[in-house]
């Protein structure tokens, strides 16, 4: 059975380096969709720049018209911290038959031994590692042990089973982040052709970033 993808962010802007890292994943794991759930309140970094209802329009906007690319508002509407694990239980309690894989950056699959409940995250969901530029797949620590134990490059590996596996892959290296794009706003250059035509015009509407 196809595996249901969760893309979680911040996405305080979406950006290329989201999209193409979601396309390639989709491509590559056969996906029939992929939901961006962005986060209401990150419970792991500084709070967001701009409000959830408007990176969720960014979200909305940046993949109008892909087929299988949807945004899913859970975290937004839900109160209290964005937890990764809680929203993976609801999906599990929905599609209690489907695999699902968490997709995640090499850079927040790091720091994913700190998240609330991290361990609950494998029984309900595979996760998906894009490599991301400046970092490395971890080799020691619980994260290194869990990689040797549950790695697998193997795509039917993410049929066969509902969760549990770890599957690293390498996309195109973009090396675009949210912080950078908000810097560029701030000092009032253009962000345009690191994000979709779409979000620079939400972007320059509302001046949220400015
Ligand atoms: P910020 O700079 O504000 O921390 P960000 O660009 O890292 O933001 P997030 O919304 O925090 O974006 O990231 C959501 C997910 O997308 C994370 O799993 C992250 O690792 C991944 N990601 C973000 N940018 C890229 C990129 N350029 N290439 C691959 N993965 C990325």
């Amino acid at each position: 059975m196809s595996p249901i993808g969760i893309f979680g962010g911040t996405f305080d802007p979406i950006h290329f380096g989201h999209l193409r890292t979601a396309f390639e994943l989709m491509q590559v794991l056969e996906l029939e969709e992929l939901r961006f759930v962005p986060a209401g309140d990150p419970p792991h970094r500084d709070a967001p720049l701009v409000a959830a209802s408007l990176r969720l329009a960014m979200v909305r906007a940046a993949i109008a018209g892909q087929p299988g690319f949807l945004a899913d508002d859970r975290e937004v509407r839900r109160e209290g911290p964005s937890y990764t694990v809680t929203t993976l239980a609801e999906l599990r309690a929905e599609f209690p038959q489907r695999p699902i894989c968490l997709v995640v950056g090499m850079d927040a699959f790091l720091g994913m031994d700190r998240w609330h409940k991290w361990r609950d995250i494998l029984r309900l969901a595979h996760v998906a590692v894009a490599h991301r530029p400046g970092w490395r797949a971890p080799t020691e620590g619980v994260l290194g042990q869990l990689l040797s134990e549950r790695g697998t490059d193997r795509v039917a590996d993410l049929r066969e089973a509902g969760a549990g596996c770890v599957f690293v892959h390498p996309v195109t290296q973009l090396e675009i982040s949210s912080t950078d794009l908000r810097n560029i706003i701030v000092n009032g250059r253009d962000p345009r052709y690191l994000v979709p035509d779409a979000v620079c015009e939400i972007i320059r509407e509302t001046g949220c970033y400015s």
